[in-house]
Parts: structure tokens; sequence; C-alpha cells
């Protein structure tokens, strides 16, 4: 418990959880954050600091926070923008490339509907 509470930063923390003897009975809703913008979703996210955050799934790690400042699996960056958060972090796609990736897109869903026809027709 004391241990937990001398963490210094995000990296200290995870380590001592990681360490911990589950007999010590800690309180693991209560732990320390080490700043940045405080999480509106906390579902999952046990601490976090100014760049990421910290979850557990059988150990415990360290995960970036998305650009939005949330978990990356708590926000929905990607569903109401494809290119918002994730996009940037690429490399950067000339409109050329973008075109015919589109291009290939629509003719991919082309004959997806032509093949959703031709079951109606059977
Ligand atoms: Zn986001």
């Amino acid at each position: 418990m004391k241990k937990i509470k001398n963490a210094e930063n995000l990296n200290e923390l995870c380590e001592i959880l990681n360490e911990l003897d589950e007999s010590e009975g800690v309180d693991f809703s209560n732990l320390p954050t080490f700043g940045g913008k405080e999480i509106s979703d906390t579902a999952e996210v046990w601490s976090w600091d100014e760049t990421d955050i910290l979850i557990y799934d059988g150990t415990w790690h360290i995960e970036p926070r998305c650009d939005c400042g949330e978990a990356a699996f708590n926000c929905n960056c990607d569903e109401n923008d494809v290119i918002g958060c994730l996009g940037y972090k690429g490399a950067r796609k000339s409109l050329k490339d973008m075109e015919s990736a589109i291009e290939k897109g629509a003719k991919s869903l082309a004959n997806e509907e032509m093949v959703d026809l031709s079951d109606v027709a059977d």
C-alpha cells in the first residue's frame, strides 16, 4: 500500500502493481494519477499521466492515450472520423493515393452489390 502511494510516475506504479502479492489488499479504485488531462471515461483505466494510461488485462501495462486524451478503447474518434486521431500518425498519403483507394473501395462495393443481386435472383 505504502509503496503504491510512493510511486513517482506511471511506469513505477505499473511495476509495483505487477510485483504485488494478491494478499496485499490494494484499493485499485483509488490509485494515484500523475497529471495530464483528467480522463472522463475511466472504464478499464486505472491510472494515467499526461500521455499514457494504466490498464489491466491479466497483467498491468501502460498504453498511450488517444490524441483526444481519452483511452483509445473508450473514445469514439475512430467512428466519428476515420482520418481523425489515427490517420495523422501514419504516413501522409498523397491525394492520388487517396483517390485510387477510394476508387478501389467503390469497386469492391460494386462487386458486393452484384453478388447480392445474383443471390436475390436465385
Ligand atoms: Zn480519441
